[in-house]
């Protein structure tokens, strides 16, 4: 059984078998368990109530924190509801310090507090530039063609008990630090990726139990990363610089209280004679176990002697930032499902899974022998290895054995790979699956989101929507793992994030994200293709794309109620929305329609190859752009409600009306017909409210027939796809979203599936029917942006949703919409509150409904039923004085009964 399926099961029955008690858990700082290095000087605190009972409620809080040395907050007995995100507000706290806290909370059954939780910390980093004591440390020379890793060291001697030792480290590139010997974390690919001239992070590593009395060794290889590597399809490297460099802050503290530091400096030496002869993203990485230096992590290093110094560099280190989203670590593995030789004679393996991370090999044979592994996403038509549409990636590992009789291993540092096969040459022997391990590697979001449902092939898209999300949110979120690419593409990223908010917890990831999103806008307030930007300054304010600075921190709001970031965004959403207004030209009236500039439009729409009578789905840009600037507008309008900014509400408010007439006077004609006449131009205007409530009905009609014509195929591209279930479901058009989604010819989701894809692909026939490839110039296996229909499974078919009033899930909303196809759905979500679930079957005419709410959240249930008395709720009758507990009936509603429920979980039959 997979973990999720365990650890979601594991969750529904822990109530059952824990007291009868209320029990405070899960507490969180910042989104994560026991964080270390935080520098939020007021880290925000969650917890969770676990409960047997209905109707839980917390009616009151208290929460401490301490430190070694005393009390630093105790916030009393506050009267509130509020269990996610409470600030800290205590005294200021240092740097560098670890903070306990507990919380106990007051619920609605009893005037007396539950117990106190269990303590959880987080651990400061260092919150002012003038505590970075450390100096940035290069290589005296290097080898600029091959780029090999450079390496650093540095003995010292620890002669009192230790209570604490804490590492900051980052670099310029990668880096990978290990303490006597051990690996310093779980992190890889660190620092991560920011926009480096503004904002870089470092990461902060509890390491007490790696150092000893006497003598020590830290040691720490550099990579030339997204830092200095090759980054974009244009072959540019040095974006950031061409130097390489170390910063690192090693912090004792004694037992006797006393503390010393262990710096980056000149007592460091170097040597570029290590292991790692060159790596890069996209191309790989060169081993050489003949360099590796046996012993140089570790005290007493003889060879040390012909190190070189260290050339100390005086980098700024103002741009430092503490990191706060979870660093990319190891997750799942495969052992290759066969292993085969191509019709082209070449050996190769199948991992069964389109996925991303490198594989780790085992083998054994005569020092210098080569063992190359080179990787692919599919095989083509012939059976033969493809690797056309990776364009100038070469993503190629080389190791270079030592000869060691008792076998090898290896495995890349500073580069990764997305790909299903590899084609191995130079393994002496018989290779075996033992010899081959794929690791896949991903920031370390938690799994919140499972959806099921009857059909096998839609659960299938289920998975490969999961395995975009884990291979392209590797720090930023990707447009894809394997090409000359693996950008932080904006489009990609709003077109997906509310579906991303599902399957994983994204809020952190988000958070870091969209700060590197405000500091990459320009003055004039546009926002790039991508971030960080390394494409240049024009490469920006493509509409669609740059709406991801008012589309994610909305997401973020909705998913996790996350207050702060739509705070801390506001100023990038307003700026996108008056840059938008700043390149608009106004009519008479005054009315602002944006028709200028550059933009992708909806990316990747449907175009048949011979195209005669003009079937392709070409959606005009500017109407696209004139959409997604009242979009904006209205999420702006949204944020400033939200955060009680009265005087933008109205200001922007007026703006939206002559957005939206503008519109009118320029893509609808008298008839009430779109002068692009396809199906993204038609979800677009009804999803984002462009047309007068009369028209409204009309136009959903008209896209209904639209897809008619296509024979019920979608043919829409990267912008309209998010929205076209969603908009057919508000406009009474359910069933033909149903018929899409279970559409299985090509244009659909479920024909990738059929043609065996594992992950969702970035063309709607990136394999054609006839197995011949698209277009290889951009034609990727991993691509997660179609993969947006997950959100419309979650929230419509199984009909889990959040009321935006009460975000975050703190109000869920239950409502199915129950289409013919699917006799069965349930979505599954870990939210800050706790689990919850929506689930329906239908058997033999009868309906049941398994609805889940956690402590301290209410929901309004629709039940598709006739009346409240056809509705029963775990065997009794929903009305009338000995109904079911915690159920009350407060409407009916276009088929649905309507109820209030609090807490806990029930089912619902309908006869
Ligand atoms: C990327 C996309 C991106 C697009 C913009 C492609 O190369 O892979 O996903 O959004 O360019 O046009």
């Amino acid at each position: 059984m997979h973990v999720f399926t365990r650890l979601i099961i594991a969750l529904w029955l822990l109530p059952l078998f824990a007291s009868a008690q209320t029990v405070v858990q899960q507490l969180r700082c910042e989104n994560r368990q026991n964080p270390i290095g935080l520098d939020s000087p007021k880290p925000r605190l969650s917890w969770q109530l676990t409960s047997p009972k209905r109707s839980v409620r917390q009616v009151a809080y208290e929460i401490r924190v301490s430190t070694a040395k005393g009390t630093v907050w105790n916030s009393g007995k506050i009267m509130s509801d509020s269990s996610v995100h409470i600030s800290y507000a205590g005294k200021p706290l240092q740097s560098g310090q670890r903070y306990e806290w507990q919380v106990r909370v007051w619920d609605n059954s009893s005037p007396t507090p539950l117990a106190w939780s269990a303590p959880a910390f987080w651990h400061t980093g260092l919150f002012t530039t003038a505590e970075w004591t450390a100096n940035w440390i290069g290589p005296v020379a290097e080898d600029t063609t091959n780029r090999p890793s450079p390496r650093f060291r540095r003995e010292f001697s620890v002669r009192k008990p230790i209570r604490s030792a804490v590492a900051h480290i980052t670099a310029h590139g990668m880096y990978h630090a290990r303490i006597n010997g051990e690996r310093v974390g779980e992190a890889f690919l660190t620092p991560g990726w920011t926009s480096y001239k503004k904002r870089l992070q470092y990461q902060t590593y509890d390491v007490t139990n790696l150092l000893k009395t006497g003598s020590n060794a830290i040691g720490i290889t550099l990579g030339s990363g997204w830092y200095r590597g090759f980054i974009g399809f244009s072959g540019q490297k040095n974006f950031y610089g061409k130097d390489i460099a170390l910063l690192c802050q090693l912090a004792i503290t004694y037992t006797d209280g006393t503390t010393e530091t262990i710096n980056s400096d000149n007592t460091w030496q170097s040597s570029l004679n290590g292991p790692i002869r060159s790596s890069e993203i996209y191309n790989g990485e060169t081993y050489d176990a003949r360099n590796e230096q046996t012993g140089w992590d570790k005290p007493g290093y003889a060879e040390a002697k012909t190190w070189a110094g260290v050339s100390v560099q005086n980098y700024p280190k103002n741009t430092l930032i503490a990191t706060i989203n979870e660093p990319i670590t190891k997750h799942e593995t495969f052992k290759p499902v066969s292993i085969f030789r191509t019709p082209k004679g070449e050996l190769v393996a199948d991992f069964g899974q389109n996925l991303v991370g490198w594989v780790v090999v085992r083998a054994t044979g005569k020092a210098g022998d080569t063992i190359t592994l080179s990787h692919a996403e599919v095989l083509d038509k012939a059976g033969n290895f493809y690797t056309e549409n990776l364009r100038a990636a070469k993503c190629e590992n080389r190791y270079i054995l030592k000869g060691d009789a008792a076998g090898e291993k290896f495995e890349p540092h500073f580069s990764w790979q997305g790909f299903r096969y590899v084609k191995i040459n130079g393994f002496s022997g018989d290779l075996k699956p033992d010899n081959l391990l794929a690791v896949t590697l991903y920031s370390d979001m938690a799994p919140t989101g499972r959806f099921t449902c009857s059909n096998a092939l839609v659960n299938q898209l289920q998975k490969n929507i999961q395995w975009g999300q884990r291979g392209n949110f590797l720090d930023v979120p990707t447009d894809c793992p394997q090409r000359d690419e693996r950008l932080g593409w904006t489009g990609d990223a709003q077109a997906f994030s509310r579906t991303a908010a599902f399957n994983f917890g994204v809020n952190a990831f988000f958070d870091k994200w969209l700060q590197d999103v405000a500091a990459d806008q320009d003055s004039l307030g546009s926002v790039p293709f991508v971030v960080p930007n390394v494409l240049g300054k024009n490469a920006s304010g493509s509409t669609g794309w740059a709406d991801v600075a008012t589309i994610a921190p909305w997401t973020m709001y909705l998913a996790y109620g996350d207050r702060r970031l739509l705070g801390q965004q506001y100023n990038s959403m307003k700026a996108w929305v008056n840059y938008m207004k700043n390149a608009a030209k106004t009519d008479e009236q005054g009315n602002p329609l944006w028709a200028t500039g550059f933009h992708f439009g909806d990316w990747l729409f449907y175009r048949p190859a011979d195209d005669n009578d003009g079937r392709s789905a070409v959606t005009d840009k500017y109407l696209i752009a004139q959409c997604f600037f009242a979009h904006s507008t209205q999420l702006v309008i949204n944020a400033a409600t939200v955060l009680g900014k009265t005087d933008d509400v109205a200001v922007y408010t007026a703006l939206l009306n002559r957005v939206k007439t503008a519109f009118r006077n320029e893509y609808l004609t008298a008839n009430g017909r779109l002068v692009s006449s396809t199906q993204t131009a038609y979800v677009l205007a009804l999803q984002f409210d462009m047309l007068s409530e009369s028209q409204r009905q009309p136009t959903a009609e008209r896209l209904a027939e639209n897809i008619k014509s296509y024979g019920n195929h979608l043919t829409t591209g990267f912008l309209g796809t998010p929205y076209l279930c969603h908009v057919l479901s508000r406009f009474g058009q359910g069933s033909v979203a149903y018929k899409l989604l279970l559409q299985e010819t090509y244009p659909s989701w479920l024909y990738p599936v059929k043609m065996g894809a594992t992950t969702i692909w970035e063309r709607w026939d990136g394999i054609k029917p006839d197995s011949t490839f698209q277009t290889p110039g951009m034609n990727s296996y991993n691509h997660y942006a179609y993969g947006a229909i997950g959100d419309w499974l979650y929230r419509v078919v199984a009909g889990l949703d959040t009321d935006e009033k009460q975000p975050g899930y703190k109000h869920l909303i239950i409502k199915p919409q129950i289409g013919a196809g699917l006799t069965s759905a349930c979505a599954d979500l870990l939210t800050n509150y706790g689990p919850a679930r929506s689930g329906w079957a239908m058997e033999n005419g009868k309906l049941t409904l398994d609805v889940e709410v956690p402590a301290n959240t209410t929901a309004t249930v629709y039940v598709p039923a006739l009346t409240a008395a056809a509705i029963q709720e775990s065997g009794k009758p929903i009305t009338g004085g000995t109904g079911a507990e915690g159920v009350a009936v407060t409407g009916s509603d276009g088929g649905y009964v309507v109820l209030r429920v609090g807490s806990g979980r029930y089912q619902f039959v309908v006869n």
